[in-house]
C-alpha cells in the first residue's frame, strides 16, 4: 500500500518555491498596474515563458505528477501572485487541455505547440464554449458546424462569448453541434487555426476583477476548417453520434457522461485558484492586523480581528484539503462517487468570496481603497463562482450524484 502523506516531496518543495519566487518578485510588482490597464500583460507571459514557467513541458509535468498536486500546487502559487495575470499565463491551458482530452497524437503534436509559442514570440489559446444563450445550460448551444463532404471541410457559423483569450489567441477550440437532434451529446470541438478567415474577436468585456486576462466574444462567419480540425476525427465522432442516435431512438440507458468525469478532474484546479486568492488576501489582512494601531493596541488583540483570521485561515485550509483530495483522486483514477472535484471547487470559490471580504472588513478604509490590494483581491474572487460552472451548478452537480435524482 502506498505510504500516505500530506507533505510535498524535495523536488514539488522545490518547483512550489520556484513558482512563488515568481509570484512575489515578478506578477505582484505588476499586479495593480494591468489591473487598471484591462490589457494581456503580454511582456509577464513572455518572462514567464523565458524561465519555462509558460510552456506546454512544465505544465505537462505538472499534469502528470503521480500524487496529483503539481497542478494545485502550481495553480495556488501563481493566484497568489495576482489572479488576472495568472489567468493570462494558465488560460492557454484550457485550450491545450481540451485537445490532450479529445486529439489524436498527430493533433496534439500539431496544435498544442503553437497555442505556447516560443519564448521570443509568445502566443496564447482560448477555449471558446459558452454562447450568450447556452452558458450553464450547454446543451442551448447554437454554433454549429456542417460538414462540406466534397471539400472535406467543416463550416462554422455561430457567436461565442466569455472566451478568456477570445480574437486575441493563436489558435482557437471551439465546441459546436454538429447533430442538434442528440443534444449535447452532438456536441464535437475544432481547431481553428491562426489566420482562418471568418473568425473575429467581437465585443471584449470590460470587468469587474481579473481585468488583466482579456475576455471576449468570439464570431464564427463561415469559417472552413480542414477535416484534420475535428478533434479525435470523422471516424470516432461517427461512431459516437450512431450509438447517441440509437440510445435516443431506442430510449435505452444513458451512458455515464464522459463530460461529467472530466469536469470533475478539472475543476480542482479552479479551487486552487481560489485558494491561492484566499491566502493571498488573508496574509495581508495579517499582518495589517498585527500592525494597525487603534485604543491604543494593533487591532488582532481584539477577538473580534483575531477570530476572524482563525476562521479565514481555517477554511482556507479545508478548502486546499478538498483539492488535494479531488487531484488526488483524478490522477489515481479514483470514481467521484460524491462529485469530490464539484464539492471542491465549491467550497474553495465560495471560501474566496468570503475571506477577500473579510480581509477588506480588516483593513477598514484601506481595504476599501486601491492603495492596498486586497480591494483588487476582492473584486478577483468574484469569478470563481462563475466560471468552470457556477456554485449553483456544481451544488446540483453533487445533489445529483448523491441523491441519484435528476433535481432541476
Ligand atoms: C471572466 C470570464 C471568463 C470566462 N472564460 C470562459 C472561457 O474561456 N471559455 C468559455 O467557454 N466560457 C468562459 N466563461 C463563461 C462561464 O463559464 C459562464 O459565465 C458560466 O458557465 C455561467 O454561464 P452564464 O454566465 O451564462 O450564466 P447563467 O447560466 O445565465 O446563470 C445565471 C445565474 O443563474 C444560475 N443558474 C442557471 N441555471 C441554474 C440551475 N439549473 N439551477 C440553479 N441556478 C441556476 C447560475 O448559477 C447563475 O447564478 C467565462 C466567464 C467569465 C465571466
Amino acid at each position: 500500500m502506498a505510504e500516505f502523506s500530506f507533505e510535498l516531496d524535495d523536488d514539488q518543495k522545490a518547483v512550489r518555491d520556484w513558482i512563488h519566487g515568481f509570484a512575489a518578485d515578478v506578477m505582484r510588482p505588476a499586479a495593480a498596474e494591468w489591473d487598471e490597464r484591462e490589457e494581456t500583460p503580454w511582456p509577464i507571459i513572455q518572462e514567464a515563458a523565458k524561465i519555462g514557467l509558460y510552456s506546454l513541458d512544465f505544465y505537462a509535468q505538472q499534469y502528470f505528477d503521480p500524487t496529483g498536486l503539481g497542478i494545485p500546487m502550481t495553480m495556488e502559487e501563481l493566484f497568489w501572485g495576482d489572479a488576472g495575470i495568472a489567468l493570462s499565463i494558465v488560460g492557454t491551458g484550457l485550450a491545450a487541455v481540451g485537445v490532450l482530452a479529445n486529439g489524436t497524437e498527430e493533433q496534439i503534436g500539431t496544435w498544442i505547440p503553437q497555442m505556447y509559442g516560443d519564448p521570443d514570440d509568445v502566443k496564447v489559446a482560448a477555449f471558446c464554449s459558452s454562447e450568450p444563450d447556452a452558458g450553464s445550460d450547454v446543451g442551448s448551444m447554437r454554433t454549429r458546424a456542417v460538414y462540406d463532404e466534397a471539400k472535406d471541410e467543416w463550416v462554422l457559423n455561430g457567436t461565442k462569448t466569455w472566451a478568456t483569450n477570445g480574437g486575441i489567441a493563436n489558435v482557437h477550440v471551439v465546441v459546436a453541434v454538429v447533430d442538434p437532434e442528440v443534444g449535447s451529446k452532438g456536441h464535437a470541438s475544432f481547431i481553428i487555426p491562426p489566420g482562418t478567415p471568418g473568425l473575429s474577436q467581437g465585443q471584449k468585456f470590460k470587468k469587474h476583477g481579473i481585468r488583466a486576462s482579456h475576455t471576449a466574444e468570439v464570431v464564427l462567419d463561415q469559417v472552413r476548417v480542414p477535416g484534420s480540425c475535428l478533434l479525435g476525427g470523422k471516424e470516432k465522432l461517427d461512431e459516437r453520434l450512431a450509438r447517441a442516435r440509437e440510445r435516443a431512438r431506442t430510449g435505452g440507458e444513458r451512458l455515464k457522461n464522459a463530460a461529467m468525469a472530466t469536469f470533475e478532474a478539472s475543476r480542482p484546479a479552479v479551487g486552487a485558484m481560489a485558494v491561492g486568492t484566499a491566502r493571498a488576501a488573508y496574509e495581508v489582512a495579517l499582518d495589517y492586523a498585527k500592525t494597525r494601531q487603534q485604543f491604543g493596541r494593533p487591532i488582532i488583540d481584539n477577538q473580534g480581528v483575531a477570530f476572524q483570521l482563525a476562521d479565514m485561515r481555517t477554511r482556507i485550509d479545508a478548502a486546499r484539503l478538498m483539492v488535494w483530495r479531488a487531484s488526488w483522486m483524478a490522477v489515481t483514477g479514483k470514481p467521484f462517487d460524491s462529485a469530490e472535484g464539484s464539492m471542491s471547487k465549491l467550497f474553495a470559490s465560495e471560501t474566496a468570496k468570503e475571506v477577500t471580504a473579510q480581509a477588506v472588513q480588516i483593513l477598514g478604509g484601506n481595504g476599501f481603497t486601491r492603495e492596498y490590494p486586497v480591494e483588487r483581491m476582492h473584486r478577483d474572487a468574484a469569478i470563481y463562482t462563475i466560471f468552470e460552472g457556477t456554485s449553483e451548478i456544481q451544488r446540483l452537480v453533487i445533489a445529483r450524484t448523491l441523491s441519484g435524482v435528476q433535481i432541476r
